[in-house]
């Protein structure tokens, strides 16, 4: 198991990883606190819950993201890191500076977005 990566690179990309984790968890901590239960009267209460649906439906999203971001350092940890979980190549630096969650080289990644019904897009 070997990538192309320098062990500079990977400083690099680590530290974009932690960074982008911190800036999920504070988010997080954001939306949690809007989740707090409404201090609003009777009339009130039907918007709150609108409001707290759309809350936990974020926080669902960067709960995913945080978990990537978790996957992605262990994988640096064994060695792992920076290769398709597909076909097993080694992804481009370049791509992983833009997206360093990321498990999938751009052909596999594409061919998957195509897979689930991506050309629908422009119909
Ligand atoms: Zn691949």
């Amino acid at each position: 198991m070997n990538t192309t990566l320098t062990a500079a690179q990977r400083e690099e990309l680590k530290a974009l990883l932690l960074a982008a984790r911190r800036s999920l968890e504070s988010q997080m901590q954001q939306n949690r606190e809007n989740l707090a239960p409404p201090a609003a009267d009777q009339d009130g209460i039907e918007q709150g819950n609108v409001v707290r649906e759309v809350d936990q439906a974020l926080t669902n999203i960067d709960a995913a993201d945080v978990k990537r971001i978790d996957h992605a350092l262990e994988a640096m940890e064994d060695g792992s890191y920076g290769l398709c979980a597909e076909c097993g190549c080694a992804i481009p630096f370049e791509r992983l500076k833009i997206e360093p969650q990321t498990q999938h080289c751009v052909a596999c990644k594409s061919r998957w977005e195509q897979g689930k019904g991506h050309a629908k897009t422009h119909a």
